[in-house]
């Protein structure tokens, strides 16, 4: 700090007051200037001239008078959640789905394109038109900025895709891309990553300071909190289980090669689409992902044997990362959720059982709500997070 020249330090600080009180007035319905500088340890000073900064931008207003506690009553404030909005975007396999997000995670616009097939800079064309749609929707004004998910490994401090098979991207500066075409702010995240930034952000379980998310559908993923934060360790892939290898003796002939390139990751195994391919094999009228769930919930045999080794691997998977991290609730989401109780409970047994027992007793292993919205609202808590340090975790 003491190199930095004064003014620079002066801003920094007075932003830092601006985002600790936004935050505190986020974190509750209404608020008075008095309580604000309570919970602030700012002077009421500083908070008068903060608070009329905020009310100037928009983002808080004044709704009138709250209960006295001797004297006058106090104005109360409140964060006006439509002040602002994120543009949240997920990049699916086949689809680019996106949404106009506001401050308290609610989806306001929404807007699809499917990809048919395209990729490379056309799949960059597509990401452009999406947000073009959205910004048309409700004029630049209130935009933020862009939050994105995408698929495959991402460089989220750089804004870089690494790489990203199905869509043909590698080292991609998306984020870099996309600010510069639009003169917004960009985060570029992981899905799996923003997926569970949005479940331990906006989820309607209040979920602990720590929680591992694992995102079961084309492929596995996790996004790991901790203390309230996204961890996305030394090169952002924190929690991309997905091609890690984790019983290669248990292989058989049947596994497909995966689209990594190498044979026996978790995705070969435990993924929708892996378990469609397996299942059938074995009755070829099951072609797709709800025939494998219907199959399956309807006690078919042979389809069980498929899903309950699925839901094993994944056991494998979760009881790994529970011994790495010691965190006591895993929450699984996406498409495999509809494969239920019995499903839950085989990759259960199995993380609890390979995990040590100690740790393994106080871990608790949840279905998550089956939402298709995840990757879109957590993208967008990202940016808000960044942008206003709504450190939006509970
Ligand atoms: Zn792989």
């Amino acid at each position: 700090m003491a190199n930095l020249p004064e003014k620079a330090t002066h801003r920094q600080t007075r932003t830092f007051n601006q985002q600790l009180v936004l935050r505190a007035i986020y974190d509750r319905a209404e608020v008075s200037r008095a309580e604000l500088a309570r919970l602030t340890g700012l002077t009421r000073t500083s908070i008068s001239a903060l608070v009329a900064e905020l009310i100037r931008d928009g983002l808080v207003e004044e709704i009138g008078r709250g209960k006295s506690t001797g004297g006058k009553a106090p104005i109360m404030l409140r964060l006006r959640p439509q002040s602002r909005h994120a543009i949240g975007l997920d990049l699916g396999s086949t689809m680019f789905s996106g949404a106009l997000v506001d401050l308290r995670g609610g989806v306001v616009k929404s807007a699809q394109v499917e990809l048919e097939g395209r990729d490379g800079a056309e799949a960059v064309e597509v990401v452009y038109g999406l947000i073009d749609t959205l910004i048309r929707r409700l004029g630049k004004e209130s935009v933020l900025g862009v939050g994105i998910g995408a698929p495959g490994l991402v460089d989220s401090r750089a804004g870089i895709v690494r790489w990203a098979v199905n869509l043909d991207w590698s080292e991609l500066p998306l984020g870099a891309m996309v600010a510069e075409r639009f003169g917004m702010p960009v985060v570029v995240a992981n899905d799996t990553q923003a997926a569970a930034v949005a479940e331990s952000t906006f989820g309607t379980i209040p979920w602990p300071q720590n929680l591992i998310v694992v995102r079961v559908g084309r492929g596995i993923g996790a996004g790991i909190i901790l203390g309230g934060q996204l961890y996305q360790g030394d090169g952002s892939g924190a929690g991309e289980i997905g091609h890690t290898i984790f019983a290669p003796l248990s292989l058989s002939d049947e596994d497909e090669r995966c689209r990594c390139g190498r044979m026996g990751c978790l995705e070969t195994i435990a993924s929708m689409p892996a378990m469609v391919i397996a299942a059938h094999r074995r009755d070829p009228s099951i072609s797709d992902e709800q025939a494998l769930i219907d199959a399956f919930c309807r006690g078919d045999k042979q389809v069980r044997k498929v899903v309950i080794r699925a839901a094993e691997m994944l056991g494998e998977g979760i009881a790994t990362m529970i011994a790495a991290l010691n965190v006591n609730h895993v929450l699984i989401i996406g498409p495999a959720t509809h494969l239920g109780p019995d499903y839950l409970e085989a990759v259960r047994r199995q993380a609890l059982s390979s995990a040590l027992p100690l740790l393994a007793k106080q871990t608790n292993i949840e279905l998550g709500e089956t939402r298709g919205d995840d990757v879109v609202i957590g993208a967008s808590a990202m940016l808000m997070n960044r942008e206003l340090g709504l450190s939006l975790a509970r």
